[in-house]
């Protein structure tokens, strides 16, 4: 048995998800001896191969290839699926846009069922997986002889301690299939902490108003803490925030150090991206809002009044 972590990532750099998975990968690994191995796929892989070796995988293979650069789910599936006839049990990949693109489609070509959002690993075939936006977790056993499993990185820290670098092997890539082609790339540039990996995240909500209010208000704040910038679905449809900001069901799933959350309410589809936060600091104008229930501090106050305060405090 032996277990295939695929690599997220992006232009020749190693995404922290990835050591998560592979955190994962070992705990599925565990219960069978199986060994783990780290597909890296893309092109013109040089600095993350070392990254790669020294990540916690018994192997890293690497498929490098001018169309496996676009990371297209059609050409990398077919890779995969070439890969795993070599006798993998399980595939997994962290539940990022790029795992999520990319595993219901080696998923279905091999007719299994896929796993998604992984949180705890039970056994080599038994996982707990968030249903109900967070509010339930499903204890699920996989039967398919072959485990297609997607996994939430803020659910398996990885350790810190450095790997003894391990063997790297070029493996086969199929030809391109030529089906989709990435025309264009627009990457938010930000000199702020990613929002994915970020210890301490500033979110805010409605309650903010406007777009102004949301730069005015919160980029002085996140400036000092030296925050990442989120925000609730309803700021985003508002237009007060772009959409990679969102924080929730439908974005980003974050857990921080710090959470603070500024005129949102907290509906359940928010807490679902940052419950597991390791403090919650709340403001929030109604002392019923949801917030509070999960709330380490909360502050029910106008935010209008409370965050220039609290700047002002730290000066
Ligand atoms: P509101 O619920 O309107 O809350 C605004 C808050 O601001 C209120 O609590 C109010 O008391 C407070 N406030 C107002 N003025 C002030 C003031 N001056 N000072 C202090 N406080 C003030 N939402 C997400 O966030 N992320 C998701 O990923 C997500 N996915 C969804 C998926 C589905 C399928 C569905 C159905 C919904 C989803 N939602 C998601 C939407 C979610 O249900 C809520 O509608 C949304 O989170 C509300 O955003 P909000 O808290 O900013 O707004």
């Amino acid at each position: 048995m032996s277990v295939l972590v695929i690599a997220d990532v992006v232009d020749d750099v190693v995404l922290p998800a990835t050591f998560s998975t592979l955190v994962a990968a070992r705990q599925i690994a565990s219960f069978t001896s199986a060994r783990v191995d780290l597909l890296l796929a893309g092109h013109q892989l040089y600095a993350s191969i070392p990254v790669a070796a020294s990540a916690g995988a018994d192997k890293v293979l690497v498929a490098d290839s001018e169309h496996l650069a676009d990371r297209g789910a059609e050409n990398l599936a077919a890779t995969i699926l070439l890969l795993v006839q070599s006798g993998y049990t399980h595939i997994l990949f962290s539940t990022s846009n790029f795992g999520k693109n990319v595993a219901p489609r080696v998923a279905a070509k091999l007719d299994v069922a896929q796993f998604s959002d992984v949180v705890a690993v039970r056994s080599e075939s038994v996982y707990d997986r968030p249903m109900y936006a967070g509010n339930v977790i499903a204890t699920v056993e996989a039967l398919d002889r072959l485990k297609v499993i997607t996994v939430r990185s803020t659910a398996f820290q990885p350790a810190t301690a450095e790997h003894a670098a391990v063997a790297v092997e070029q493996c086969v890539v199929t030809q391109d299939l030529k089906r989709s082609e990435v025309t264009g790339r627009q990457a938010a540039v930000s000199d702020r902490p990613d929002l994915a990996s970020a210890s301490i995240i500033v979110s805010g909500g409605r309650g903010l108003g406007s777009k102004e209010n949301y730069e005015r208000i919160l980029e002085p704040l996140a400036d000092k803490l030296g925050a990442a910038l989120g925000a609730s679905r309803a700021a985003v449809d508002a237009g007060f925030a772009p959409n990679e900001r969102q924080v929730g069901q439908t974005g980003k799933v974050v857990a921080p150090e710090i959470y603070v959350a500024v005129g949102l309410s907290g509906a359940i589809q928010h807490l679902a991206g940052m419950r597991d936060s390791r403090i919650i600091v709340a403001i929030n104008s109604d002392k019923d809002a949801p917030i509070f229930g999960v709330a380490n501090y909360g502050l029910v106050a106008d935010l209008f009044d409370a965050v220039p305060e609290w700047l002002a405090a730290t000066e």
